[in-house]
């Protein structure tokens, strides 16, 4: 095909020359004004069309949803609402679309229908404005390690072990499910399985990165997990992407400090690079906050939420600290808490993470040191054999965003761990090997990509910002 200008390139084009453009009618006014979007930016490219010297049938064929090339020349708009337009020299439709059945009219649809037509969904401001700021947002985080000299680490998606023993995993089988072949006891023969042993896909990839950080010192992963949880919620998905650095010889202070500086960076790059779409989704979210009462909307705008997080440091508090402030919190002393606090030892929920948020700190938080019984069993144990060193990172309208901890580095004390919280050490002996053979300090967390696309786009759903959202019950397309 012959070359196309990219709209967002035209855009900022001097006027006086010729170019070639292909993308999707969004608008068609007055048989005269095509407004052109190719996705390369938000912003559409006025075309004018000299409709009385064009064919009346190809004129009829310009509807939204089409896709059309178009020659002409840019030249600067006397129209409001842009500098420059192209006046139509040639029309070529590449795709009709129906306007008689095509799902997507020039109006408001809800992200709920949206969402029954993902596959159409790229097509909308708002969806092309997210998944470009999805893709900022990976390629930052790309930048942000390599410019740190760390090393992306493939971890693999199908493994033989589960990583806590706390999510609930898919299995993989090629068995016929029809005719499962069993053991003399009874049990699934996996020995006939494809791998020779039971497997499934993964959870976290924190494991083997600890393997490649006790020699590669600062490695990363990033990939899909993957999670059976029957959770329904606007935070969980069932395939989502994890970022997991892992560093030898950082403790809990370098790891929040690593978690807290790179939350930051990213923050501030799609700040940077983003600007024309983080304005349109601001604008979306009063739009859909004008829905709600008064109390509940945000007291900033999306761009003053972000920027407000880079200005200031993330208050770090213990377990121990939170639990006096929520157990002392008007909140849980009227009974407005859906789980009381009672006493120490109680897992927080998602309501008590964004009380602390929200509420009573009103900027990010990072809760450390939590009871060992609610963590996993490969975080460093403190003093006194309570706690962990273990972090979680707490952001506005989200909740968890980030897990982590300094990992238990000695032998004994690990294997004692696995024993008392059932993990089989003879199937996890390459995972204590490491302890055995040089082992070092090391700590490392897990930031959900989806919950940050979350915040820093500020919808509110995270099946909105994943194209292909995956969940209970769900696996369309
Ligand atoms: P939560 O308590 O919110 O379910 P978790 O403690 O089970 O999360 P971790 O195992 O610590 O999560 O995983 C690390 C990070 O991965 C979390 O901080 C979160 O950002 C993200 N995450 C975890 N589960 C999901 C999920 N089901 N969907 C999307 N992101 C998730
Ligand atoms: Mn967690």
């Amino acid at each position: 095909m012959s070359k196309r200008t990219r709209i967002k390139d035209i855009l900022s084009a001097t006027p006086g020359q010729d170019h070639t453009v292909m993308g999707w009618v969004r608008t068609f006014r007055n048989n005269q004004f095509i407004a052109l979007n190719d996705g390369s930016c938000l912003a559409n490219l006025q075309i004018v069309v000299d409709f009385e010297n064009e064919d009346p049938t190809l004129l009829k064929r310009i509807t939204t949803g089409a896709a059309i090339k178009i020659d002409g020349e840019l030249i600067a708009s006397q129209g409001k609402g842009q500098t420059v337009e192209l006046t139509a020299k040639n029309i070529e439709i590449l795709g009709d679309c129906d306007p008689e059945v095509y799902p997507l009219q020039p109006k408001r649809h809800s992200l709920e229908f949206l969402r029954e037509i993902a596959h159409l969904r790229f097509r909308t401001n708002t969806f092309s404005a997210i998944f470009r700021v999805r893709h900022t947002l990976a390629y930052a985080i790309h930048k942000f390690f390599n410019d740190r000299n760390f090393v992306y680490l493939h971890s693999p998606i199908i493994t033989g072990s589960d990583a806590e023993g706390a999510g609930e995993m898919f299995q993989v089988t090629t068995l016929d499910l029809n005719n499962i072949p069993r053991t003399d006891e009874g049990d699934i023969h996996f020995k006939k399985d494809f791998f020779g042993k039971a497997t499934n896909l993964t959870v976290s990839g924190q494991l083997e990165a600890e393997l490649a950080a006790l020699a590669l010192c600062d490695v990363y992963t990033f990939g899909p997990t993957f999670r059976a949880e029957n959770s329904n919620t606007t935070r969980h998905l069932a395939e989502f992407w994890m970022i997991e650095p892992e560093v030898a010889f950082n403790d809990l202070n370098d790891n929040m400090d690593l978690a807290e500086d790179m939350l930051k960076y990213l923050i501030q790059y799609v700040l940077d690079h983003c600007q024309e779409d983080l304005l349109f989704l601001e604008q979306r979210l009063v739009e859909e906050e004008k829905q709600k009462p008064q109390q509940d909307r945000s007291e900033m705008s999306l761009i003053e939420k972000l920027k407000f997080c880079l200005a200031h440091p993330f208050e770090r508090l213990t377990y121990t600290e939170a639990i006096e402030i929520l157990k002392n919190s008007t909140p849980n002393k009227k009974g407005k808490f859906q789980y009381p606090i009672e006493k120490w030892g109680a897992d927080l929920q998602s309501e008590h993470e964004r009380y602390l948020v929200e509420k009573h700190f009103k900027k990010p938080v990072i809760l450390t040191n939590y009871p060992k019984e609610i963590k996993a069993f490969y975080m460093r144990l403190d003093e006194g054999e309570k706690t962990v060193r273990a972090m979680d990172v707490l952001f506005p309208g989200i909740g968890e965003i980030i897990g982590g901890s300094q990992r238990e580095e000695r032998y004994d004390v690990l294997l004692r761990r696995m024993e008392e919280m059932h993990i089989p050490a003879e199937e996890m002996s390459w995972f204590l090997d490491t302890r055995r053979f040089g082992t070092v300090p090391h700590a490392g967390f897990g930031l959900g990509f989806e919950r940050l696309v979350l915040f820093v786009t500020g919808m509110t759903n995270i099946r909105d910002v994943i194209p292909f959202p995956r969940f209970p019950g769900n696996a369309e397309f």
